[in-house]
């Protein structure tokens, strides 16, 4: 009896995962799919402690360990989670995923230890789960601190040589490991010292556009290390579980990379940034800047017959989604008719923007994509751009310097008239000037962007 109730513990928890993975599509039924996911995954844990045995019928032996493990994790992550600021979001997705990834490749080292390789299939699984979550794990917490900020982007002369010939160098010697022809465990720690090196290494030059491609494809690795390990311990719920984080993650990777006009194979073999790193720092923009009050700027959109809000990152740091709500109603109600056009990587992390006009009940089909919007813009009577920067960077389409040259951004400048809300001139998060802010189409509305679209709000109840 108790050897059939584990099997269908990990059947169910299984099912969760698939049915939390689909409800996470739609910003009304994530937070549920989180929760149904979070539940199969205790069920599969609390389940592997009560009723795992190996094959001589022994129960686990480590349990209080275990526990012990689980409680500083938990109270760890909680911890987190309370704490962190919207903002913030990104930079821990980036860390837990890391996280993962080092979970993935001590599983693999252990059972190297322990087992060594026992057959080719046995071995490339392992050392597949080794390589791939240690990468995951150190390029992971590098892209943690370059979201924190505290990292720009680090270039060397030769270093796609040095990238490539390291990931050669360890992917022969994972491949000797798994077929035996070299053995012993100094060998396997010497190859995850090479995997988490390289993880830096290809993380180190990535910045600007690339960023948001390198976190997804770091997410799909996480997953695919963790296949393995489901794969090595014969374990379903890792397995799936692992299947469909490295499958979603690489869908993601071809969206983005789509989105951002690169090549996957660019992104794969670490081919990042080469134009704008190449041709240097992008020239900065010079010209006159009018600056808007919000009692003008109120009286333009009131006006208006159309106008198209762009959220950016500044939205989410000032937490103005309910405010921007709030605005697209009184515009409604005076006839105006409102959309939200949402650049693919607006904000931190892929999603960030929608994820945020969600919680703020805007309603998902006023959320228009890059693609749909553009041939908009020329019609447009005003485009307001909210803490947006990078995405509205005429640069990208012209400027050969630029790093983020040939990533497709929104035309807002093709409109009749574009309301910039943010707090100062400064750049955006590839750390260019944005040479829109200088077009006579554009005017300024300089202030925290909450702050300013209260007094927009205000200004249009009174016309
Ligand atoms: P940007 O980072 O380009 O610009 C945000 C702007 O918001 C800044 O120029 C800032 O100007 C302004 N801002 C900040 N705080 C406030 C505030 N409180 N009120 C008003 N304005 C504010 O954002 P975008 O969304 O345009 O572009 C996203 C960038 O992030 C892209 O380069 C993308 O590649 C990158 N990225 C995206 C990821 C993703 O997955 N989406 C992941 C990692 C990176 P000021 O200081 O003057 O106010």
């Amino acid at each position: 009896m108790i050897e059939t109730l584990l099997p269908i513990l990990y059947l169910v928890a299984s099912v969760t995962f698939i049915i939390g993975l689909k409800m996470l599509g739609s910003p009304k039924s994530a937070r549920k799919g989180n929760l149904i996911a979070g539940f199969g995954m205790c069920l599969a844990i609390a389940g592997t402690i009560l009723f795992h045995t190996d094959s001589a019928g022994t129960h686990l032996h480590n349990i209080p360990l275990i526990l012990g493990g689980i409680a500083v994790g938990t109270i760890i992550g909680w911890m987190m989670a309370v704490k962190v600021k919207m903002t913030a979001m990104p930079q821990m997705v980036s860390f837990f995923n890391g996280m993962g990834g080092a979970c993935a490749a001590l599983i693999s080292l252990m059972e190297y230890k322990e087992t060594g390789s026992v057959s080719a299939g046995h071995g490339a699984a392992t050392m597949a789960g080794l390589i791939i979550g240690s990468i995951s794990f150190s390029g992971s917490i590098i892209a943690y601190v370059k979201l924190e900020e505290r990292m720009g982007d680090i270039r060397f002369t030769g270093q796609q040589l040095v990238n490539n010939g390291l990931l050669l160098a360890v992917l022969i010697v994972g491949a000797c490991l798994a077929l035996s022809a070299l053995t012993g465990f100094p060998l396997a720690l010497l190859l995850t010292a090479g995997a988490l090196l390289f993880g830096v290494l290809f993380v180190l030059p990535i910045g600007g556009a690339d960023m948001p491609v390198v976190i997804s494809l770091l997410n799909s690795f996480t997953g695919v290390a963790a296949a393995c390990g489901g794969f090595l311990y014969n374990n379903m719920p890792m397995l799936i579980g692992g299947i469909l984080v490295g499958s979603a993650g690489t869908l993601l990777t071809v969206v983005m990379c789509k989105s951002m006009n690169r090549s996957i194979w660019n992104v794969l073999l670490g081919n990042f940034s080469a134009q704008g790193a190449a041709s240097g720092a992008t020239e900065g923009a010079t010209g006159t800047v009018r600056e808007v009050s919000a009692t003008d700027a109120a009286v333009l959109m009131a006006y208006a017959k159309t106008v198209v809000i762009v959220p950016g990152y500044g939205l989410a740091v000032a937490q103005a989604q309910h405010a921007c709500h709030q605005l697209e109603n009184e515009l409604e109600e005076k006839g105006v008719t409102v959309k939200y056009a949402v650049h693919p990587v607006a904000g931190r992390m892929p999603g960030h923007m929608n994820v945020l006009l969600a919680e703020a009940d805007v309603s998902y089909d006023k959320l228009v994509e890059m693609e749909e919007i553009n041939p908009e813009f020329p019609t447009t009577d005003v485009v307001l751009v909210v803490g947006a920067n990078d995405v509205v960077n005429p640069a990208a389409k012209t400027d050969t310097a630029s790093p983020i040259y040939g990533m497709p951004i929104l035309d807002v400048e093709l409109a009749k008239q574009v309301i910039v809300m943010k707090r100062s001139m400064k750049a955006g998060y590839a750390g260019i000037e944005n040479e829109l802010f200088y077009r006579p189409n554009t005017s300024m509305l300089f202030g925290d962007a909450k702050t300013s679209m209260s007094a927009l709000v205000a200004e249009i109840k009174l016309i």
